[in-house]
C-alpha cells in the first residue's frame, strides 16, 4: 500500500538521457514518488544502481542475454526482475500512476501501448512511437482514457500555450529548431560531415540517435509529425522556425493574431517537470532564464534544400497511410548505417526518400488499424531500407 499523496511512477528507458533527467527530478522530490518499475536496453549496472537507490519494485532489461548478470546484481534486494521485450512490456503494464516513455526508437511502441491500455498518465518522450503508429496511438489512448503528456520540449511548449484558446481559435503552431551543428554549413560540407561533427549539438545534451537526427533536422521532421498526431493538426497548421538559442520552444498562433510562446533555458528537466507535476507545477532545477544576459533571440526560416529530411516529413504526413512509419523506420536504418560508417551523412535523407518512394511505388500504402499493422510496416520498411542501402551508399550524391 502506498501512502496517501505518494504517486507511483515507472520510467521506461531509465538509463538514457531523458531517463537520467527524470530520475534527477524524482531524486529531488523524495517522499512524493515511489518507483514501481525501471527499464533499460542492456545497461545492467546503471539500471541496478538506480533500482537500489530508488528501491524499485521491478526492473527489466531488453537484452535477454543479461539475465544472470541482472539476477546476481539484484541478489538480496527483493527487487523483482525480468529480461526481454516481454519484461519491458510487463514493466509498462504494472500499476503506476505516472509513466515516462523514454525508450529510443520504434522499440518503444509496444511498451508505450501497454501503458496506454492501462489508461494511465504517460509522459511521452519517445516520438518515434507516435510517428510509427500515427493517429492510431492517440485513438487507442482516447479509448483507454490514457492521458498523454508531451515531454518533448517543443510539444510541451505547445501544450502549455494551447490553453490560451480553443481549437476553433487556433490558426497555427510553430515549433522551433536549433538548426543543429550544420545550420550554417554549405550543402557539400553537410554531405560529408563526420560522426564526431554530427554528435556535437550546440545547445542540448541528448542520446546519440536524437543528436544525429538533430543534425539532419530529421528530429524536427519527426516532431512535425509528432505535433500532428498529438494535437490533431493538419500539416499546413505546423510551421518550423530555426532559433539557434533554443530559448523559445514552441508558439501557438490564434485567430486574433496573438502568439503565445513558452520559453526556458534548454534543459529537458523543465518539460519533464511539467509532465511530472501536471496538472500542478512542481519546483524545477533548471537554471533561471536570464534574457538580459542572453541579449538576443534570433530566428530564421528553415532551409528545406540543405535539410531535405524536413521536407520529407511534410511529404510523409500528407501521404498518410503508413508513410510516416516508413519515414521513421528508414531513418533508424540510415542512422545506424551512418554510425557504422557505411554511408555518408548526406545519404541519410536520400535513403529515407528512396525508401518512401519505393514504398509508394510498390503500392504498399494502407491505413494502420492496429499496433501489429504499424509494427509490420515498420519491419517491412526496415527491410526495404536495408536492401536500398548498398546503392545509396555507392552514389556520391
Ligand atoms: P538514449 O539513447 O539516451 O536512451 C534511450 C533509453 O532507451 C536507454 O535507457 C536505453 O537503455 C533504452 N533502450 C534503447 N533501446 C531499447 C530497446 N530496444 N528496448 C528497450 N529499451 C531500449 O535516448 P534519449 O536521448 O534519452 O531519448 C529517448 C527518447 O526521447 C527518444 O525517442 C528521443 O527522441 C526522445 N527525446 C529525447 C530528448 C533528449 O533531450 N534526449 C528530447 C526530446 C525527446
Ligand atoms: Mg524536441
Amino acid at each position: 500500500p502506498v501512502e496517501a499523496g505518494v504517486r507511483t511512477v515507472t520510467v521506461l528507458g531509465a538509463t538514457g538521457s531523458i531517463g537520467d533527467s527524470t530520475m534527477d527530478l524524482l531524486r529531488g522530490a523524495r517522499g512524493r514518488y515511489r518507483v514501481e518499475a525501471l527499464t533499460a536496453n542492456s545497461n545492467v549496472e546503471g539500471l541496478v544502481k538506480l533500482a537500489r537507490e530508488f528501491d524499485a519494485r521491478f526492473v527489466a532489461v531488453a537484452d535477454a542475454s543479461r539475465f544472470d548478470e541482472l539476477k546476481n546484481a539484484l541478489a538480496g534486494t527483493g527487487i523483482e526482475c525480468g529480461v526481454g521485450e516481454s519484461a519491458i512490456i510487463e514493466a509498462a503494464s504494472r500499476p503506476a500512476d505516472w509513466l515516462m516513455a523514454a525508450v529510443s526508437g520504434a522499440a518503444g511502441l509496444k511498451p508505450a501501448l501497454a501503458a496506454v491500455d492501462r489508461g494511465t498518465t504517460i509522459a511521452l518522450a519517445n516520438k518515434e512511437c507516435l510517428v510509427c503508429a500515427g493517429d492510431f496511438f492517440m485513438q487507442r489512448a482516447a479509448k483507454a482514457g490514457a492521458c498523454i503528456l508531451p515531454a518533448d520540449s517543443e510539444h510541451n511548449a505547445l501544450f502549455q500555450a494551447l490553453s490560451s484558446g480553443n481549437r476553433d481559435e487556433l490558426t497555427r503552431v510553430i515549433i522551433t529548431a536549433s538548426g543543429g551543428p550544420f545550420r550554417t554549413w554549405a550543402a557539400a560540407d553537410i554531405e560529408n560531415a563526420t560522426l564526431a561533427q554530427a554528435l556535437k549539438h550546440p545547445n542540448w545534451s541528448m542520446g546519440r540517435k536524437i543528436t544525429i537526427d538533430s543534425a539532419s533536422m530529421m528530429n524536427k521532421g519527426l516532431e512535425v509529425i509528432e505535433a500532428a498526431c498529438l494535437f490533431a493538426l493538419e500539416p499546413e497548421e505546423i510551421d518550423v522556425l530555426v532559433h539557434p538559442q533554443s530559448i523559445v520552444h514552441g508558439m501557438v498562433e490564434f485567430s486574433d493574431r496573438s502568439v503565445v510562446a513558452q520559453l526556458g533555458t534548454p534543459d529537458m528537466r523543465t518539460p519533464i517537470a511539467h509532465c511530472l507535476g501536471w496538472p500542478e507545477r512542481i519546483a524545477g532545477p533548471a537554471v533561471k532564464l536570464d534574457l538580459a544576459s542572453i541579449g538576443q533571440l534570433t530566428f530564421e526560416a528553415p532551409d528545406f534544400a540543405r535539410f531535405p529530411a524536413l521536407r520529407l516529413a511534410y511529404d510523409a504526413l500528407r501521404t498518410g497511410q503508413g508513410a510516416t512509419t516508413v519515414y521513421n523506420a528508414a531513418n533508424e536504418i540510415a542512422v545506424a548505417a551512418f554510425i557504422a560508417e557505411k554511408i555518408r551523412f548526406g545519404a541519410i535523407a536520400r535513403l529515407v526518400e528512396a525508401t518512401m518512394n519505393g514504398w509508394v511505388r510498390a503500392g504498399n500504402l494502407a491505413p494502420l488499424a492496429s499496433a501489429d499493422d504499424a509494427i509490420a510496416v515498420d519491419h517491412n520498411a526496415r527491410n526495404m531500407a536495408a536492401s536500398l542501402l548498398p546503392q545509396i551508399a555507392a552514389k556520391a550524391s
